[in-house]
């Protein structure tokens, strides 16, 4: 008869940390959805180091990344992305974000999967560095591969509304309110963090609990890219025609200072 005590210690010691390993049904018991043999993978790793209990459901799903909603150990909602695949438009589409960047530029042309991930682990490193400045963006938390594992913006599975979908429902003080914390998120990338988020727009920006939330950091370049000053006036440019469709405000002198934090390195 076999006993517990015969197992080998580093099995119990798991047990114990993680309750006995369960099924991978469990962990995507929800969601009917196949993943792929290497994301299935990343799955089951973030599962074992404790940090994805359970996958919900899909929050977004994108050409190259889907977003599921998922619930820690500890109950706590999640945000997955999960990028798919490197389409021949994602390829070309990152490359200007990637020149003169040694991670990417040691990858062999066919390695795909190389790619994503690398692509993957810039959107976390990118995410902490602005979190570490105190940029509102959602907290990061673990990656592997090509999945992303961050706080989740919402409740009860429902994720907060991108501001391009709740700005109707504003009041003019309201959106005055969240164009100026927005130019104040705008500084502390750009000043705090020394990025440029290269992709900052009302889809890109969500509303919770009445103040913006940055997110989709995966594109964001240092201060030294050689497009970086192009990327920084094409988001104020965003953010401008957007906001002037809604408000006289005029933010010109915060955005004039921003500016003045990438050309004074
Ligand atoms: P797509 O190609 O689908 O636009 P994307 O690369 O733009 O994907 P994101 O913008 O990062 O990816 O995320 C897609 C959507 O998922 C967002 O518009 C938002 O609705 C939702 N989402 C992203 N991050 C979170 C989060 N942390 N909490 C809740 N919802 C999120
Ligand atoms: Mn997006």
């Amino acid at each position: 008869m076999e006993s517990s005590l015969a197992r080998p210690s580093r099995l119990r010691k798991n047990e114990r940390r993680y309750g006995r390993r369960r099924k991978d049904r469990d962990l995507i018991k929800s969601v009917e959805e196949v993943f792929d043999s290497f994301t299935l993978g990343h799955m089951r790793r973030l599962e074992w180091r404790g940090v994805i209990w359970e996958l919900k459901g899909v929050i977004s799903s994108g050409k190259e990344a889907r977003v599921y909603w998922a619930r820690s150990r500890n109950g706590e909602d999640l945000a997955v992305k999960i990028y798919l695949s490197a389409t021949a438009e994602f390829r070309h589409g990152i490359r200007k974000y990637i020149l003169g960047d040694p991670r990417f530029e040691n990858i062999p042309k066919n390695n795909f999967r190389k790619l994503i991930y690398e692509w993957t682990r810039k959107e976390f490193r990118n995410l902490k560095r602005m979190y570490r400045a105190g940029v509102r963006v959602p907290k990061p938390i673990a990656f592997s591969g090509n999945v992303l594992v961050m706080d989740f913006i919402g409740e009860k599975g429902y994720r907060a509304p991108l501001l391009i979908e709740v700005v109707d429902e504003l009041d003019n003080k309201e959106i005055e309110d969240i164009y100026k914390e927005i130019a104040y998120q705008l500084q502390k990338i750009v000043c705090g963090a020394r990025l440029v988020h290269a992709d900052l727009s009302e889809f890109n920006i969500m509303v919770w609990k009445g103040v913006p939330w940055i997110i989709d950091v995966s594109q964001a370049v240092e201060h030294t890219h050689p497009l970086a000053g192009e990327f920084l006036e094409r988001d104020i440019a965003n953010l401008t025609r957007f906001f002037s469709r809604y408000t006289d405000l005029d933010l010109a002198d915060e955005m004039e200072a921003v500016r003045g934090c990438l050309l004074h390195e």
